[in-house]
Formats: structure tokens, sequence, C-alpha cells
């Protein structure tokens, strides 16, 4: 397998956009952002969350995002959360992946426990109706990118195998702190090439991230470079969630660290436009912030992105 920074596939079996969409539980053609937050409480508490603050799409954990004992939900309540849901009309559902998760690591320990919780996560993130399982995957240490990649596409090939559920595994941008992969759209591209355009997969963006990575999507000339490279990189296509978070350091810092929005370098104005954008506009939006009482993502932050969709 050869691979380099910016590998795009020679001769591209690249699918159709609309194939890719094919299956997703959220219209692609939805004319407004589905504004929304990383809501606490897990599948018992989530919903009751989200209707507090005014969320429409949601993301939550399955089990202890920091530990390694596996989640369990009770099936009573895998099935009242969807009943919820379905009630309440939230939605898409997202599931953050556990923390500890790093498909890049040297250490096979770490590698087996990374490779287990995932498959196990994704299954349950599938029964509970999440349309995505946003992970991070993982940072390659003092080994060659390349090599660390090569981990990453072994490791997501075995969470995957004999898989056929809805709900995909999806590989979140990250802001290039140490060796993490995924600030890079070529290596994401590589990975979505080399894994033959499996279905199953895909990327969610997060604009502090990109925007700690170097990708400066707080001005317009920014955001058409960050637009570009992603569409020739990757594809919208495979684009499904956006964390919407403000950043408290500057561009290209390299740093993760999540702002209220228009509090961070980013700013409102930032927002607006990305909001507005055609490829961007009707995607889920979910607020990871610290919000304005230190506790979370709040009503006031949905309100912001509202009024900056309008
Ligand atoms: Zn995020
Ligand atoms: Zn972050």
């Amino acid at each position: 397998m050869k691979k380099s920074k910016t590998l795009v596939p020679a001769n591209t079996a690249r699918p159709e956009r609309k194939e890719v969409f094919a299956g997703k539980s959220t219209p692609r053609d939805a004319a407004y952002p589905l504004i929304g937050a990383h809501t606490n409480g897990g599948i018992t508490g989530a919903v009751a969350k989200a209707l507090e603050i005014g969320a429409q799409s949601m993301q939550i954990f399955i089990g202890s995002p920091q530990t390694w004992k596996p989640p369990q939900p009770a099936p009573d309540d895998i099935k009242k959360f969807r009943e919820d849901v379905a009630r309440e009309n939230l939605g898409p559902v997202f599931v953050h992946g556990n923390y500890l998760v790093n498909l890049a690591t040297l250490s096979l320990d770490n590698l087996q426990k990374s490779v287990l919780n995932l498959h196990t996560a994704l299954r349950l993130s599938d029964a509970i109706g999440a349309e995505g399982l946003i992970f991070h995957p993982g940072s390659a240490g003092s080994a060659k990118r390349s090599e660390a990649i090569d981990r990453v596409l072994a490791a997501m090939t075995v969470v995957l195998k004999d898989y056929d559920g809805q709900c995909r595994l999806l590989m979140e941008v990250c802001a290039g702190q140490g060796q993490t992969i995924g600030d890079d759209f070529g290596e994401l591209g590589t990975i979505i090439a080399e894994l033959n355009y499996d279905k199953r997969i895909g990327v969610a963006w997060d604009t502090c991230h990109l925007y700690n990575a170097g990708f400066d999507v707080a001005t317009e000339k920014g955001l058409a470079k960050t637009v570009s490279e992603f569409d020739k990189l990757v594809g919208f296509e495979w684009l499904f969630a956006v964390h919407a978070n403000d950043s408290k350091n500057p561009l290209g810092s390299r740093k993760d660290r999540h702002e209220n929005i228009g509090q961070g370098y980013i700013g409102e104005e930032g927002f607006r436009r990305m909001l507005h954008h055609p490829e961007l506009r009707s995607l889920p939006w979910m607020l990871e912030v610290p919000g304005f009482d230190e506790k979370g993502p709040d009503r006031k932050n949905i309100e912001i992105l509202h009024r900056l969709s309008a």
C-alpha cells in the first residue's frame, strides 16, 4: 500500500455522492442546520437534557468515556431511549467514542482494548438508533505516520468485520496536538480509499479542531480554501456531522480547548459563514462547549447558532 500525505487514489473509484448518502437516516437536503449538542446523562438522561436546552441533534456517551469498563446498557433503557427520541422528534443521534481509544497505538494491549471497545460501541450505537459513532482515530506517538495509518486501517477493518448496521463509524478531525491522526484531509481521504469507500464509515468535523490544525475557518478566504481542500481530498459526501466549537486558542495552535460560540478566535461571523455554506448547512451541528455557566452546552449557545444560521 503506497501512501503519502496528500494521496488521492489514482484510478479513483470514488463513488457518486448520492450513492454514499443512500441509507442515511437524515435527509441531506434539509434547508437548515440541525442544531444540537453533546448532552450528558447517557441513554437514560440525555433526552431530558436535550429538551431542557432545546437541542435537535444530539451526541451522547454510552458508558464511561474515560475507562475501559465496557458499556452495558439495559435493553429496556435502549428501548425507552429510542421511543423518547422518536416521540420528541429529536435527532439525529450520535455517540462519542471512548477517549482512551487509540487505533494507532504501538502498545498491543492498548490496541486490543481499543478495537474491542469500538467494536462493542459501534454495535451498541446502532442498537440505540445512532447515525454515527464519532471517534478520534488515534495518535502515532513516536512511530512513523504511514505506519500509524496502516495500524488504523487494520484496526478499523477488524472493528467493521461482520457489521451490517446503519450506524457509521466516523473519524473526527483532530487539532493536530502531538501526532494525532486526523488533522490532515489527505490522510482521512487515504483511509477512506484504502477501505474501498466503505459506506459504513465517514468523517465528522470539529470547527475548533480544524482551526487549531491550521484551517482558517474563521475567514471567508480560509473557509473557501478548507472546503475546496476537503472536497478534493475527502469529499463532502463523507461528512456526516459537525462539532460546533469556538476556539480558546489562535489559528494553528495545535491545542484543543473549546470555547462558547462567539467568545473565541473563530467568532460569530465565522460561524455565520459556515452555517450558511451549502456544503455544511444541512448537517447536524453539535456543541461541545463549556457553556456560559460552565455547565456544558446550554440553551444560550444553541440560540446563538440558531440566530447565526437564520
Ligand atoms: Zn469534537
Ligand atoms: Zn476537542
